[in-house]
């Protein structure tokens, strides 16, 4: 090795050692006298200072290396002066006094300060990742993905899982995105797909009979890149045989608890998992990810402002809508801004507006629509929502799909406001009983909520004969600070209910068989019941790390336009590259 120790592991019990250490320059500075560098490599930092008379040569190197020029020392470990201790890092009571130094490699100036974490542009971030990587919010996120996938790995040997790589290169796997294609040479015409999930593979290594499968895999999604994802994005998938519903959910949340308690600071709020079903989370939260952390719920006052004089929501009953609202403790003396501010967010949500009913702390009342009520409505509404004093009462009525996710958007807002939804605190729930389908209007068909080769609930199979829409699938989902984790469900393990399922999609036989003949098959040759779950690495290391999005826990991501502007990738190729691949690219233009 260039070195024989880390800079972050010299300690008060190394003084005296002569030691050579090898890294980056943190930062420099020249007291006219003394030079000192702080040298940084993976472990951390420590300071190296140079005398003059002491040792002409290393003092003359330091003097003309800058930010992030690649050191050698050789030196020896002594005290820091009294008084010059920094308590502030592990290093801080040492100093390395350089005998010996050489330049390994110098560096242009950065274009951004490595040495600390301020914020700097994301897209010179990007540009530059390797500079980015270097600095210690980005490595402590990079560390921290290796130990969660290291204790994933361990727990699940430990159960007796087996790790198992499935192809890349494979046939389409569908989970509701379009595919990544990639063109065959040998085989003009024809295309592989990427997976979006490992999804099939995976039942056919159930039947296999490997009965407990894991892999880290990576899955690849060209979806519109709205909101926080990426085109490719990692997943713990995971199958087991012989199993229910409830050995993956309590394997699950071993797994999960077990990484939040070993690999981070952060606290769990509730233990055990609390479970919902998708009606009570609907009913509850208006979305099927609920933050449970955020006090605030939706209460419904429909009865009560049913036939009111406010027309808004005496109109929205009689239509067969909702009036629901939600309490913001001690919100009661929001100025008429702040209650504006709202209001745009439920209308960003598709609502039409914001009533709203402020109790002063004095006892008065200014409100949006108490004057169209009488005081017993109003006095009945503001008891049904439990309202004290100084409280802000805020309403939305509408169809239940509106009002859901407005009331889902502002009990977020409210509860961020109130800082009801701290960051140290990690509060998972799982989901279940989720309907197997949901209508397509566009298709005029039924779509799977999750995917094809979900099963549904046993009770409920002979609703797919007769009422498709009203039966639920054994699929779980899990939640934590209103993401979603994890999504799973037993499968299905029979040819002919796999075929129903295919019909009631609209998938036609013969397109079925092209697709997934191959599934079909192997449910003859003896399939065990089996099911599984797919926990998002991406998505979980961000909460861990208490970041705001998954770009930060990943070492090379994309941007929102699915681009790699390190690299430049997506990028032209050869036009002989296309002619061996038997394409020809043509542009709106050529058209
Ligand atoms: N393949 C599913 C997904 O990617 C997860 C599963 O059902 O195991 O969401």
């Amino acid at each position: 090795m260039l070195k024989t120790h880390n800079c972050g592991e010299l300690r008060a019990r190394h003084v005296g050692q002569e030691v050579t250490v090898a890294g980056w320059v943190n930062r420099w500075r020249d007291h006219g006298g003394l030079a000192f560098i702080d040298l940084r490599d993976r472990s951390g930092i420590v300071q190296i200072v140079s005398d003059p008379d002491a040792a002409p040569q290393a003092h003359a190197v330091i003097q003309q290396a800058r930010n992030e020029y690649v050191l050698q020392v050789r030196g020896s470990v002594r005290a820091r002066p009294a008084g010059l201790a920094n308590p502030d890092i592990p290093t801080g009571e040492i100093e390395i006094v350089a005998h010996e130094v050489q330049v390994l490699n110098p560096a242009k100036t950065p274009p951004f300060y490595v040495y600390d974490d301020s914020p700097v542009d994301e897209a010179l971030r990007l540009k530059y990742r390797y500079l980015d990587l270097r600095r210690r919010r980005m490595q402590r996120n990079i560390i921290l993905r290796h130990r969660v996938v290291k204790y994933i790995r361990d727990f699940l040997d430990d159960r007796g899982f087996i790790e198992i790589e499935t192809p890349i290169l494979f046939k389409t796997t569908p989970e509701g995105a379009r595919d990544y294609l990639v063109p065959s040479r040998l085989h003009a015409g024809k295309f592989y797909a990427l997976p979006q999930s490992p999804q099939q593979l995976k039942q056919l290594l159930m039947v296999a009979g490997y009965e407990r499968y894991f892999q880290i895999a990576r899955c690849f999604r060209d979806e519109d890149q709205r909101g926080d994802r990426q085109p490719e994005f990692t997943q713990l998938d995971l199958e087991m045989s012989f199993v229910r519903r409830e050995d993956v959910m309590t394997l699950t949340e071993e797994l999960m608890t077990g990484i939040v308690e070993d690999c981070s600071a952060k606290e769990l709020l509730l233990k055990p998992f609390p479970r919902l079903t998708y009606a009570e989370a609907m009913r509850r939260f208006g979305t099927e990810r609920p933050d449970v952390r955020s006090g605030v719920e939706p209460v419904d006052v429909s009865d009560l402002a049913a036939g009111c004089g406010f027309g808004i929501f005496s109109r929205a009953v009689a239509a067969g809508g909702q009036v629901k609202g939600i309490r913001a403790p001690g919100c009661g003396t929001y100025s008429r801004r702040q209650i504006d501010e709202l209001t745009d967010l439920v209308q960003r949500e598709g609502a039409k507006g914001l009533a709203w009913l402020a109790l002063e702390p004095g006892g008065e009342v200014r409100s949006s629509f108490a004057k169209f009520l009488t005081a017993e409505e109003v006095t009945a509404i503001v008891e049904r929502m439990e309202a004290q004093p100084g409280d802000l009462l805020l309403f939305v009525a509408d169809e239940p799909k509106v009002v859901g996710p407005a009331l889902s958007a502002l009990r977020l807002e409210v509860g961020e406001r109130l800082g009801m939804r701290d960051v140290g605190v990690l509060a998972f729930c799982w989901v279940i009983d989720f309907p197997l389908f949901e209508w397509d209007e566009e298709g005029q068909r039924w779509d799977p909520s999750h995917h094809l080769f979900t099963a549904p609930m046993p009770e409920d199979l002979p609703l797919l004969e007769t009422d498709p829409g009203a039966a639920r699938g054994q699929q779980y989902d899990l939640v934590c600070n209103g993401e979603e984790i994890a999504g799973g469900s037993i499968r299905i393990h029979q040819r002919h209910v796999q075929e129903k399922i295919f019909e009631l999609i609209g998938l036609d036989v013969a397109v079925a068989q092209e697709r997934f003949g191959h599934m079909l098959e192997a449910f003859e040759y003896g399939t065990p019941p089996h099911g599984g779950i797919a926990p998002g690495i991406d998505r979980l290391v961000m909460l861990l790390a208490g970041e705001p999005n998954i770009r930060e826990v990943i070492a090379f991501p994309k941007t929102q336009q699915a681009v790699d502007l390190m690299a430049g990738a997506p990028s032209p190729v050869e036009p002989e590259q296309l002619e061996e691949l038997h394409i020809q690219v043509v542009t709106q233009g050529d058209q």
